[in-house]
Parts: C-alpha cells; sequence; structure tokens
C-alpha cells in the first residue's frame, strides 16, 4: 500500500514547517527558547508564556529545565524551556514584541550576550524561513551549539528536521560538545 505523506509542498512558501505540526494558513509556526536567570525565574518564565500567549496560539511546551550557564563565568544557573507559537506576526514584528517583553520585565536591551537576564526571549525556528537581517537571524544561529535549547526542543518536537542542517534534533543533541548540566524540573 502506498505511503500517506504530509503534501507540505501545497503550502505558500515560508509557511511550511519543519516538524510534525502544520500551522494555519496565513500563520508561522515558531519555535521558541525562553531563558532566566535572575530574580524570580518561575516567575519570568510564567509572565512570557502568558505575554505570547497575546502573539499568538502557544501549541506545544516542554518543561521547564535547570541549566549551567554557557559561555558566562560566575553567571547564575538559568531556568530554559522552549514552547511553539502560531503567529500572524511576521520574525521582525514578533522579535520586536518580544524585546519590548524583555525591556518590561527589567532587562537591558544594551547588555552584552554574557550578562544575567530576568527574561530572554530567542526565536529559535520561524517555519522553513532563513533570515539574515542585523536585528535578526532565523533559524538561531547559536542553538545547535546549546542544549539548553536543543534538549527541550528534543522533548516537543522529536522529528524536527532543521532547516538548514538538514538533520533532526537527536542528530544535533548527539552532535554536542558536552558542557553544562541540564536537568529537567517538571
Ligand atoms: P542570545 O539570546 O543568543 O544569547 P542575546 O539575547 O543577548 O543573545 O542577543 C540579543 C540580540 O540578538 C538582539 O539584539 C536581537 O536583535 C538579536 N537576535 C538576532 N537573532 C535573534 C533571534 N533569532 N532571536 C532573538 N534575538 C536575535
Ligand atoms: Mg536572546
Amino acid at each position: 500500500m502506498a505511503k500517506t505523506r504530509t503534501r507540505t509542498a501545497c503550502l505558500p512558501e515560508g509557511y511550511r514547517c519543519a516538524g510534525a505540526t502544520r500551522p494555519r494558513p496565513g500563520t508561522i509556526l515558531y519555535y521558541l527558547g525562553l531563558g532566566s536567570n535572575l530574580g524570580e525565574r518561575l516567575c519570568h518564565i510564567e509572565a512570557a508564556i502568558a505575554f505570547l500567549q497575546g502573539c499568538g496560539r502557544v501549541l506545544k511546551r516542554s518543561s521547564v529545565y535547570e541549566t549551567t550557564p554557557v559561555g558566562m563565568p560566575g553567571a547564575g544557573l538559568f531556568l530554559n524551556m522552549v514552547l511553539t507559537l502560531e503567529s500572524q506576526l511576521a520574525p521582525l514584528e514578533l522579535l520586536a514584541r518580544c524585546r519590548e517583553h524583555e525591556a518590561a520585565q527589567g532587562r537591558d536591551l544594551n547588555d552584552s550576550h554574557y550578562k544575567d537576564r530576568p527574561i530572554d526571549i530567542d526565536i529559535l525556528l520561524a517555519g522553513d524561513l532563513a533570515l539574515a537581517t542585523p536585528e535578526l537571524t532565523v533559524p538561531h544561529p547559536r542553538m545547535c551549539e546549546r542544549g539548553f535549547v536543543l534538549v527541550p526542543l528534543f522533548e516537543i518536537a522529536p522529528k524536527l528536521v532543521h532547516p538548514i542542517e538538514k538533520v533532526t534534533v537527536a542528530r544535533l543533541i548527539s552532535r554536542l560538545a558536552g558542557g553544562g548540566t541540564i536537568t529537567r524540573l517538571g
């Protein structure tokens, strides 16, 4: 018997999704990474989820993980998680809203990559889109090196294929060089 195939090819360019879930027409399926290592970390994560629910539909959420900071000597432990957001917002519009939310939660938007932050919202993937603008690069350029992104991503999207690397999240995890610890909190 012939295999049933998912008909992603008939969707408009940019609206296909590199995983098992398909977004509704006119929307993009985003994968977002959340992180907090300052203040009431879980409250910041929960506030970010509530904020994102105002940007579209939050479809899947990973567990929250406690992770050791990568490339941030002396920084406090992070809470990290990943979720999917189906949204009509264009990537740059979503980024702008996320940056506004980060600032409202007390993050100094002029800080460096290496500074503690109450909340960080990263656009990991935007369907199969590949973008490189001064403000936004998608897929997120560092996601493939980050266990704190890949492990929660694997939890919610084990079949997801990275649109540029063309390999699954599991394969990306197997390539990780090691480093910090990642503990699932539930
Ligand atoms: P990271 O989250 O990678 O550790 P930062 O949060 O400190 O780094 O970086 C914030 C900057 O990264 C912002 O100025 C934002 O415009 C830019 N940026 C580029 N691509 C992305 C992306 N995919 N998601 C979020 N921010 C991005
Ligand atoms: Mg960020």
